[in-house]
């Protein structure tokens, strides 16, 4: 069957927005305008509910992340129904958590809607990887602590692609790079030996924060060596950022006594008493 003819002039667009790493206060104003405008918003878990309420009463709200453990909605399902809503000439809004292209597939969803002559509009949003450090009060590229830092996924992130090359990371981060670890806690016995074996000194600074930017952001700082068993002393679990380098020593010593507390008792209570 041939494709009905859809006049260009009605076509819609698909903003592809980045949501922030989960306080509302960090969405953008072109998000917020974004959102306004949307008819339909398709949005990942990772988005907190508050970002939504920017999005009229009468735009529709589809959910297509990861749900109580449920497998992802596939990607090819939801490039499609973004097609199809452009197409009927919607505005429609990809919401993501953090930044879009930052390990978001953003990417990959604009070159989807492209090819199907959509116009796309990207908006950054600020990425977990950004915001962890100032979280824990560690400034990320701290003049004369480092030379900058590196972005890298704890996992392989596609079908059949290798994992990182953690000894070149280990000698990156002896050259004063510091590393930013997304996707890493599942991995992370995994990541600390390969960075140790690399010849990563195991006392260099590190830190693990969860749930970056939330009322239920939890943390601990510690040296690379103590790093995993840390995460299993505190149960941190995903989402969240591990962080490797010297300026992650310029986290609060309170935030330090934190986790030394914590040791001993359950750190969300610790985290309480600080606040
Ligand atoms: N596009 C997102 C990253 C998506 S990949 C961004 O720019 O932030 C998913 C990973 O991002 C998680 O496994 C975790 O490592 C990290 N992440 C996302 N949101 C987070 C949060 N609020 N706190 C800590 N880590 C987060």
């Amino acid at each position: 069957m041939r494709p009905r003819s859809i006049d260009r002039s009605r076509r819609g667009k698909v903003w592809l927005v980045g949501a922030g790493p989960g306080d509302p206060e960090l969405l953008t104003l072109k998000a917020v305008r974004a959102l306004e405008e949307a008819d339909v918003v398709f949005h990942d878990d990772l988005v907190p509910p508050a970002c939504l309420r920017h999005a009229q009463s009468t735009a529709r709200i589809v959910a297509v992340g990861k749900r109580g453990g449920c497998r992802s909605t596939p990607q090819a399902f939801i490039e499609r129904r973004m097609i199809a809503e452009a197409l009927a000439g919607k505005t429609v809004v990809r919401l993501k958590g953090g930044d879009p292209f930052v390990f978001g597939r953003g990417g990959e969803e604009a070159d989807a809607l492209r090819a199907a002559g959509i116009r796309v509009e990207m908006v950054n949003g600020i990425s977990a990887g950004i915001a962890a450090p100032a979280a824990i009060g560690v400034s990320l590229t701290r003049r004369g602590a480092c030379h900058g830092a590196i972005f890298v996924t704890g996992h392989a992130t596609a079908e059949g692609s290798t994992s990182p090359d953690w000894d070149a990371l280990a000698q990156a981060s002896r050259s004063g790079l510091t590393l930013v670890i997304y996707m890493g806690v599942s991995s992370l016995d995994h990541v600390c030996a390969a960075l140790l074996l690399g010849g990563l000194d195991p006392t260099t600074p590190a830190a693990i924060v969860q749930s970056v930017s939330l009322p239920c952001q939890r943390s601990v700082v510690t040296v690379l060596a103590r790093l995993a068993i840390e995460r299993k002393l505190h149960a941190l679990t995903s989402p969240a950022i591990v962080l490797i380098g010297k300026v992650v020593s310029d986290a609060p010593a309170l935030l330090r006594e934190v986790s030394a507390i914590a040791r001993s008792n359950s750190i969300h209570d610790s985290n309480r008493q600080a606040r």
